[in-house]
């Protein structure tokens, strides 16, 4: 049994590349929400030394002095960009694990008679050629090998590596406890105080201690470093248990009919989610607070039954804005609020009585039609007015790039 990891490089930072090649040479970071703090660094921009996770304002005075390309994150862009790289791997191999937005776990069960490190090169290759992203390959006999192969291919500058070609040993020897995948720093403190500090010596801990004194989690981890496969590949994802939408707002929210903005926003947004992941909801919850920074720190949420299961916009604007009226409070300014859907079922599994059934299906085919629209013209081109025109207590996103690949306005253009 072989499994890979394929990791994109620096994604957010290369998909933001990807669509203007002049960034290819220049440091380029991307800001969290609001512009807050740097979640992605260009290669160059980490040899800069600017670290992950820094408040902005903090390297703000590098950017004009190394010529730092700064955007503000762009979802649209980054969600679709990893949906283009996961469907280029899937034309790879069967067995497949989106892992996270730019990490995907392959499986690759009776490939005896491929040569895997060519067949990474071809991979990596292909998905640079569609896409335009560079990924690093990492294959090894299980889940926990492979991260760590994942690294050395990235590190290294190979971009594919089949770690049963290196000696195992000296690699695990190089590795500190706790980036071993699955660690964490809880486990890695203790680890530490037991005297391996190592993946190595991990690795050749006892099993039966490791089992006692942690758990058979941590036992899995070891054998997995020890190359017996004992985490398997989620091929189908677990069904989604919530959807959340929350945002923090640019500038405080003290109006009713704001917040109400806000709210109408966000549960349009989850309610296409619902749709795409083919669900209903059947409960409810909305939320809002002011910062936690404040001294009259204020939170409320409310959790609402709907009267069926549902996917359609209208029926959960309806309780969302209901929600938004019961945790609002005149004298406060709120800095957060958000809406989560609970109860998710498959729509496959929706059981509904004749006059329902058939309600259900016109909502469908109007619901469809939105976001057919809004997908095609780019998000909010058809939404509900209660949910604002101007919304200037949206995100601050003062550097976002274009959606290139989502909203036809956007389009790159081909000079002639
Ligand atoms: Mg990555």
């Amino acid at each position: 049994m072989s499994i890979a990891l394929v990791d994109c490089n620096n994604f957010y930072a290369s998909c933001e590349a990807a669509f203007q090649p002049m960034l290819q040479d220049l440091p380029v970071i991307v800001l969290s929400n609001n512009d807050g703090c740097v979640v992605a660094r260009s290669s160059q921009a980490k040899a800069l030394g600017i670290p992950m996770g820094e408040p902005f304002f903090k390297v703000q005075h590098l950017v004009q002095k190394h010529n730092i390309q700064v955007f503000s994150s762009n979802y649209g862009l980054y969600g679709d960009m990893s949906a283009r790289v996961m469907s280029t791997l899937a034309a790879f191999t069967p067995d497949f694990e989106p892992y996270s937005i730019d990490e995907v776990f392959l499986g690759f069960d009776g490939f005896n008679a491929v040569d895997l490190l060519e067949y990474g090169y071809q991979i990596r290759d292909t998905v640079k050629q569609w896409t335009g992203l560079p990924v690093s390959i990492g294959f090894a006999p299980t889940k926990t090998l492979a991260k760590i192969a994942n690294h050395l291919a990235k590190d290294s500058g190979e971009g594919v590596v089949d770690i049963t070609h290196h000696n195992l040993a000296a690699i695990l020897s190089e590795i500190a406890i706790e980036e071993v995948w699955g660690i964490g720093r809880r486990w890695g403190r203790s680890l530490r105080a037991a005297g391996i500090t190592t993946a190595l010596q991990l690795q050749e801990a006892e099993l039966g201690w490791i089992k006692r004194k942690y758990s058979v989690v941590l036992q899995r981890t070891v054998l997995e470093l020890r190359g017996h496969a004992c985490i398997p590949l989620e091929l189908a994802p677990p069904t989604r248990k919530s959807i959340m939408v929350s945002r923090s707002f640019r500038r405080p929210v003290t109006e009713l009919v704001e917040l109400k903005e806000a709210i109408a926003t966000y549960i349009s947004r989850a309610a296409e989610k619902l749709r795409l992941y083919q669900l209903t909801a059947n409960v409810l919850q909305v939320f809002a607070r002011s910062s936690r920074f404040k001294e009259d720190y204020y939170s409320e949420s409310v959790t609402l039954s709907l009267p069926n299961p549902t996917q359609d916009t209208r029926v959960l604007m309806l309780f969302a804005l209901q929600g938004a009226e019961a945790v609002y409070r005149p004298d406060c300014d709120f800095n957060k609020a958000g809406v989560v859907l609970l109860e998710l079922r498959s729509v496959a599994e929706e059981q509904l009585d004749l006059f329902a059934q058939r309600d259900a299906e016109r909502s469908m085919l109007l619901m469809q039609t939105v976001d057919q629209i809004n997908r095609q013209f780019g998000s909010g081109t058809i939404q509900f007015a209660v949910a604002g025109l101007q919304k200037s207590w949206g995100m601050r996103q003062e550097q976002r790039s274009n959606r290139w690949t989502t909203c036809w306005r956007e389009l790159p253009v081909v000079r002639a």
